[in-house]
């Protein structure tokens, strides 16, 4: 088998390596597709590190090839199956109170989180659901992704009758976007790329507005929302203009989530008083927990949520330096490595 392991910044390479070993309570599969997200960037062009060599990947979809003999429930050769690799305990207090995506463990030593830039790879049976053959494994492989995306609509409560601002219209904000529109939620979308609008509008959002010119932006959103301004908003761009913006237009009694994570530590673009007097409910949302991902898989299965058209480029495993170089440009939405016939 194949792995991409990266063994300092910007320098990723393929080793061939022994088949995993699948213990008693695991479950071997066969990597259909990965996406590259954020973290596999930040990782790639060194703003982040967890170490090295480390094999990047977390949001894969596969089929299984064999189940070991400890491990209980459906799972059988052949199902396709999207992975969830994250580690939860289970019996910490965040795991206790449905919050596994905080599990007090999730980043300890020897908790895998990626490595699914492979050709297999052995997980336990609660890293994996099972999707139907008719979901294609391209698509599939945005499971993980669109988890979070629902997480952080939970976080705000957006719901029919509201408006959603959505601030940034990358991959995740209209991901964010797709969620929210099929949950019957108005959504208004902004980024200061043409381009992006344009994607986002023919996407459906009911609006898209250019928040450069920040009056001009002010005053479309106002005038959206009889000057009443959005019940809820998200932060899928880490600009922290994009935090400032969406609170220029925040109703009064509405709900923040910043969804993004930041390279540093940029301060909360407003003072205490107006959350006092407007009661705003400001919040974050990271990751996900078993439930969202269940739902973001059900969402797929169902065809509820159509993502083909976020697929920007399909990279062979091969080329996954050339595929990373591509997620970095910063001109396309997902891409993808897959990992079979390189
Ligand atoms: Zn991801
Ligand atoms: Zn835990």
């Amino acid at each position: 088998m194949k792995s991409a392991f990266l063994t300092e910044p910007r320098n990723i390479e393929i080793r061939e390596t022994g088949m995993p070993v699948v213990k008693a309570y695991e479950v071997l599969v066969r990597i259909a597709y990965c996406g590259i997200c954020t973290l596999e960037q930040r990782l790639y062009d060194g703003q982040r590190s967890i170490g090295y060599p480390i094999v990047p990947g977390h949001e894969a979809s596969g089929t299984v090839v064999s189940v070991g003999s400890e491990v209980i429930g459906p799972i059988k050769p052949g199902d396709h199956v999207v992975l969830d690799l994250v580690n939860r305990c289970h019996v910490c207090p965040a795991c206790l109170s449905g919050n596994s995506n905080l599990c007090e463990s999730r980043y300890a030593k020897g908790q895998q989180v990626l490595g699914a830039f492979s050709t297999y790879m052995a997980v336990k049976p609660q890293q994996i659901q099972v999707i139907p053959p008719s979901l294609p494994l391209e698509q599939a492989a945005f499971a993980e992704p669109l988890s979070c995306c629902i997480r952080s609509l939970r976080k705000v409560g957006a719901s029919l009758g509201q408006t959603l601002l959505i601030c940034g219209a990358g991959t995740m904000g209209l991901l964010h976007l797709k969620v929210a529109l099929a949950i019957g939620v108005r959504v208004i979308v902004s980024d200061i790329d043409g381009k992006r609008l344009e994607d986002a509008a023919r996407m459906g959002a009911d609006l898209v507005v250019n928040p450069s010119d920040i009056v001009a932006f002010r005053d479309s959103v106002r005038k959206a929302t009889d000057a009443r301004g959005v019940e809820c908003a998200i932060v899928t761009s880490c600009a922290p203009s994009a935090a400032s913006s969406a609170l220029e237009v925040l109703a009064p009694g509405g709900k923040l989530n910043i969804y993004t994570s930041y390279g540093d530590k940029p301060p909360l673009p407003v003072d205490m008083h107006t959350i006092h007097r407007n009661e705003y409910m400001i919040t974050g949302s990271e990751g996900r927990n078993e439930s969202d991902f269940f739902c973001a898989v059900r969402a797929l299965a169902y065809g509820k949520i159509v993502v083909d058209d976020l697929i920007s480029n399909i990279y062979p495993l091969d080329e996954v330096g050339a595929a990373l170089e591509k997620a970095l440009a910063g001109n396309v939405y997902r891409v993808l490595l897959e990992m079979q016939g390189t």
